[in-house]
């Protein structure tokens, strides 16, 4: 879609905040335009910043295992990825709110030409600046709403996959048991909307 090459060429080169400096690339998105459901994650990563691509080392496996699992079952034809910064963190750390703020204009822009119908935000720091809330994640995960080119639009707040990598064994499965139930209610939200199209 000629729209998204102009924004991902606008910000190809892009020096609005320091973070231009640890990137190897940009990370712009992968999915169709045309998807219904945008995921939308914090960062990227290591195995990001080499390919290009968000979600693309072991958190990657694991996306792609939650959206085909029972229940869930939402095609990744139908999905885009993106994150509220372009660039990835030296040492991985989490971007900080200016450098969110830096990229912020372009993530607005970059949802409302994909334009979804249905939002997952992955993680903290799109809980408190995409949706602006704050207090602990794991109790505030569930359904909001945001505004798209003047449509609402449905968001889920959950874990972000690659958080359920790494920890104490009990842990990583708690919270895939978690993920696991609020992926449900995505697909089946998903199913509803793509039964009404
Ligand atoms: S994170 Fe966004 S604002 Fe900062 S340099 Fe990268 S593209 Fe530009």
């Amino acid at each position: 879609m000629e729209e998204l090459s102009r924004l991902e060429a606008e910000y190809r080169h892009c020096q609005r905040c320091d973070l231009w400096r640890s990137r190897t690339r940009i990370v712009f998105g992968v999915g169709s335009p045309r998807a219904r459901v945008v995921l939308l994650a914090e960062r990227p990563g290591r195995h990001d910043d080499l390919t290009g691509r968000p979600f693309s080392g072991p958190s990657g496996d694991l996306l792609d295992r939650i959206l085909a699992a029972p229940g869930v079952d939402i095609p990744r034809h139908d999905v885009y990825i993106m994150n509220m910064v372009l660039c990835r963190p030296p040492q991985d750390r989490s971007p900080r709110a200016t450098e969110i703020t830096a990229c912020q204009d372009r993530l607005h822009r970059h949802m409302a030409i994909i334009q979804p119908q249905l939002i997952v935000a992955l993680g903290r720091l799109p809980m408190i600046y995409f949706l602006g809330l704050r207090g602990k994640l794991e109790q505030r995960r569930g359904w909001y709403e945001t505004l798209i080119r003047g449509q609402r639009v449905p968001v889920f707040l959950t874990f972000n996959p690659a958080s359920a990598l790494y920890g104490q064994a009990w842990e990583i499965k708690r919270k895939k048991r978690l993920m696991y139930e609020d992926w449900k209610q995505i697909g089946a939200r998903y199913r509803a909307m793509a039964e009404r199209a």
